[in-house]
C-alpha cells in the first residue's frame, strides 16, 4: 500500500510503498479517506531533537484521520464493515491503575499511533477496536479527520466551567482557534486570544473571538482595559507552548483563576510561583483526550451548532503532500487536509 514514510533519519517524508498492516483478533482495519497534518507531523518532518529520539525509522506516520472499516478481528464486538470511523491515537495498556479505573487518558503506558507505531498516513490503518470511534452521518469527513486536535481543544476547554466567564487563550494555532469556538459555544462571556501571527488571529476572529491580540504590537493589559475588565481572566487556556505567553497569562489571571495547560513548553521553563500561590490559581495539565467522554462531547457540540469550518483552510490530494506540508510550515494555515480517496 501507499504510505507517507520516514525512510531515513533526516528531514522530510516520502510517499512510498510499504506492507499492509496485519489485523489482530481485537483490531479493526480502516481504509483511510482523509488525513490532517498535525504540529507533531511537522516536528517529524523537520526531524528535530524530539523526533530523533522518538520516531523509529523506517516507519509511516500520521494520526489525524477518517476512514471506513474494511476488516474486523474475530474478537471485536460493536463495529461492522463499512462503519465510518476516526480513532483515539493513544493506545492504552488496559491494566494500569488508571486504565482499570476508566481514566484511560492517564495511562502511564500509552503508545502513540503514527509516533511510536505505524500511523494513518497510509491507505490502511490497523488499531485496536477499543480505539475506534464511529462518526455519525451528519459529521463531514473533513471534520471527522480533525477529531484528534479538536479533542485536544475540547478536553482543555471543557476542563473548567466557562459559562459566563472571561477566558484567555494564548496561541491561535489550530487548537487555540478551535478552543475559541468551543468557549463561545458553551457560554463564555468573552474570549480573548493572543498570538504573533496575524493570519491565525484572523482565523480566531472568524471562530468568534471577542478580541484578538498580536502581542508583538499590543499589550494584553491595554485590551483588558478597553474591555472594561478590571479584575482579570477567570479561565486561561495555554495553547502556545511559549514561556512568555504563559508568563503573561499568569499575570493577567484573576485571583482564584483556573488555568489549563495544553501547550508544551521547553524543558525547565521557569514560572513566577508567586502568581500561582498568592492568587490561589488552579493549574491543570492536559494530555490527549478523555476516552471517550471528550469524543462524545465533540459530536454533541457539532450537533448542537458548533461551527469549526473556518479552521480547515487547505485541501490537497496526497500526491501533493509536499505542498500541504509547505503551507503548514509557512504558518499561514489552519488545518490542512490530505485526501487519500483517489
Ligand atoms: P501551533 O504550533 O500551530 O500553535 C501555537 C501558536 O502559538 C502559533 O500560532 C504561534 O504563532 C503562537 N505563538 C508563538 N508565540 C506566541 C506568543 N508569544 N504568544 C501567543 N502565541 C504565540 O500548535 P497547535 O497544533 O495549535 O498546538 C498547540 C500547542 O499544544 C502546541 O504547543 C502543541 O505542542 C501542544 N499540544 C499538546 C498536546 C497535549 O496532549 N498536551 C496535544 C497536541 C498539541
Ligand atoms: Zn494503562
Amino acid at each position: 500500500m501507499k504510505a507517507l514514510c520516514k525512510l531515513e533519519a533526516g528531514p522530510g517524508l516520502t510517499l512510498a510503498r510499504t506492507r499492509r498492516p496485519v489485523l489482530g483478533h481485537n483490531d479493526v482495519m480502516i481504509r483511510i479517506r482523509k488525513t490532517a497534518i498535525c504540529g507533531t507531523d511537522i516536528h517529524i518532518w523537520n526531524w528535530d531533537a524530539w523526533a530523533q529520539r522518538t520516531i523509529p525509522v523506517p516507519m509511516h506516520v500520521g494520526h489525524e484521520y477518517v476512514g471506513e472499516i474494511v476488516e474486523i478481528g474475530q474478537e471485536v464486538r460493536g463495529f461492522k464493515i463499512g462503519d465510518r470511523v476516526s480513532g483515539e491515537g493513544h493506545i492504552t495498556c488496559g491494566f494500569c491503575r488508571n486504565c482499570r479505573a476508566g481514566r484511560r487518558h492517564l495511562c502511564r503506558n500509552s503508545v502513540g499511533v503514527g509516533v511510536n507505531r505505524e500511523g494513518a498516513f497510509a491507505e490502511y490503518l490497523v488499531i485496536p477496536a477499543f480505539n475506534a470511534f464511529r462518526i455519525p452521518d451528519d459529521v463531514s469527513d473533513d471534520l471527522a479527520a480533525i477529531f484528534d486536535p479538536f479533542g485536544n481543544a475540547t478536553h482543555t476547554a471543557l476542563s473548567f466551567d466557562l459559562v459566563g466567564e472571561d477566558v484567555l487563550i494564548t496561541g491561535a494555532g489550530p487548537i487555540g482557534v478551535m478552543a475559541v469556538a468551543i468557549a463561545r459555544h458553551v457560554g463564555a462571556r468573552s474570549v480573548v486570544i493572543t498570538d504573533i501571527n496575524d493570519y491565525r488571529l484572523g482565523l480566531a476572529k472568524q471562530m468568534g473571538a471577542t478580541r484578538t491580540v498580536n502581542v508583538e504590537r499590543q499589550s494584553l493589559k491595554e485590551v483588558m482595559d478597553d474591555l472594561g475588565m478590571q479584575e482579570g481572566f477567570d479561565v486561561g487556556l495555554e495553547m502556545s507552548g511559549v514561556p512568555s505567553a504563559f508568563k503573561t497569562m499568569l499575570e493577567r489571571m484573576n485571583h482564584g483563576g483556573k488555568v489549563a495547560l495544553l501547550g508544551i513548553p521547553p524543558e525547565n521553563t521557569a514560572i513566577d510561583w508567586n502568581q500561582v500561590i498568592f492568587k490561589g490559581l488552579e493549574i491543570k495539565g492536559i494530555y490527549g483526550r478523555e476516552m471517550f467522554e471528550t469524543w462524545y462531547k465533540m459530536v454533541a457540540m457539532l450537533q448542537s451548532g458548533l461551527d469549526l469550518s473556518p479552521v480547515i483552510t487547505h485541501h490537497f490530494p496526497v500526491a501533493d503532500f509536499e505542498a500541504g506540508f509547505a503551507v503548514m510550515l509557512s504558518g499561514e494555515s489552519g488545518k490542512v487536509i490530505l485526501d487519500w480517496s483517489d
